[in-house]
C-alpha cells in the first residue's frame, strides 16, 4: 500500500505543476498557433480570462461584417470578434462617428480572435475580446466590398516621426476620440504622441477624457481602444488606471524625447527578446475555451 502510494507520489511530482491540466498535446505548444487554427467562437456565456496580453476570450461575438454605421475590415483575417460589451461599444462609436462631418461611420480593424489569445502576426495585446482598432481613415464608403475591405489602406495622420500630426489629421479625428474616451467602457485609447500633444493644445472645455488617451508607439493608422473588465468577468485582469491628470506632460515629454531623443543609458540592460507564449502561460481556463467544440 504505502509503495503505492509513493508511486503515484512520485508520478504527481514528476509532471511539472505547470502543465497540470494540459493535455498532452498541447503542452509547450505556442498558444498562438492554437488559438489562429480555431475559426468559431466558442459555446460558453461571454467571460474573458486574464489580461490583455496574457488570455484568452469564452463566448466571445462578431461585429456584424456590416452595419449602417461601420464596416468590419480584412475579413480574411477573422478578427472582428469582442466581448458583447466590445461589440456594443463599437456600434455606439460608429453612430458617434456618422455625426461627423465627412464621416459616414467607422472602418474597425483588428479586435479579437474567435477565442481570443496570442495572435500570430501584429499585436501582443487583443487577447481578450476587450481590444479594438479604429481606422483612421474616415468611413465614407460603407458598402465595400470584401475585396475592397482586403486591398485598402488607412492613412497616418502622423510627421516627424509622430511627434506631430500631419494635414490628415482633422478636428472631427479629436472629436472621434473625444467621443471613443469618454465613454465609461474605456479604460484606455493608445494613440501617437503628436495627437495627444495636438489636443492637449486645442481642447477647450471639459478636458478630463483626455486622460484615458494615451501616447503609444505606432497607433497613427489607426487608433486602439481598450475596454475595462466588464462587470461579472471575475477572471478578468484590469490594467492599472492611468495616472490622475490629463496626461499632457507626459505626452509633452514623448515628442521633445522624439524631437531630441535622450542618449542611450550605458546601464540599461539588454533588451529581452519576447518569448512566444505556451498554453502554459494562459490562465487554465483557455484549454477549456480552447477544446469546446
Ligand atoms: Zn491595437
Amino acid at each position: 500500500m504505502r509503495q503505492i502510494l509513493a508511486l503515484i507520489l512520485a508520478l504527481l511530482m514528476a509532471a511539472p505543476a505547470a502543465a497540470q491540466g494540459i493535455p498532452a498535446t498541447m503542452q509547450g505548444v505556442e498558444a498562438r498557433k492554437l488559438f489562429g487554427a480555431v475559426s468559431t467562437g466558442s459555446p460558453h456565456r461571454a467571460d474573458a480570462f486574464g489580461s490583455y496580453a496574457k488570455g484568452c476570450g469564452a463566448g466571445l461575438v462578431q461585429l456584424p461584417e456590416n452595419g449602417a454605421t461601420w464596416q468590419a475590415m480584412r475579413l480574411s483575417r477573422n478578427r472582428n470578434w469582442g466581448t458583447p460589451e466590445l461589440v456594443d461599444y463599437l456600434q455606439d462609436l460608429s453612430k458617434d462617428a456618422a455625426r461627423l462631418p465627412g464621416w459616414n461611420g467607422i472602418y474597425v480593424g483588428d479586435m479579437s480572435q474567435p477565442r481570443g489569445g496570442p495572435m500570430s502576426s501584429g499585436h501582443a495585446s487583443h487577447q481578450i475580446g476587450l481590444d479594438a482598432d479604429i481606422w483612421m481613415l474616415p468611413g465614407t464608403d460603407l458598402r465595400l466590398s470584401r475585396n475592397a475591405r482586403e486591398n485598402l489602406s488607412s492613412i497616418s495622420l502622423r510627421r516627424g516621426n509622430g511627434a506631430y500630426v500631419n494635414g490628415n489629421w482633422t478636428a472631427q479625428h479629436m472629436e472621434l476620440l473625444k467621443a471613443a474616451a469618454s465613454d465609461r467602457r474605456v479604460a484606455r485609447i493608445f494613440l501617437f504622441p503628436g495627437a495627444k500633444a495636438w489636443m492637449c493644445d486645442n481642447a477647450t472645455g471639459d478636458r478630463r477624457w483626455l486622460r484615458k488617451i494615451r501616447p503609444w508607439w505606432g497607433h497613427h493608422y489607426h487608433f486602439h481602444v481598450r475596454l475595462s473588465c466588464p462587470r461579472g468577468m471575475k477572471g478578468c485582469v484590469d490594467q492599472a488606471p492611468p495616472p490622475p491628470g490629463d496626461g499632457c506632460d507626459e505626452a509633452r515629454k514623448w515628442v521633445s524625447d522624439i524631437v531630441n531623443p535622450p542618449p542611450p543609458d550605458p546601464n540599461a540592460p539588454a533588451p529581452t527578446p519576447r518569448r512566444q507564449l505556451t498554453m502554459e502561460d494562459l490562465p487554465r481556463q483557455c484549454v477549456t475555451v480552447l477544446q469546446s467544440r
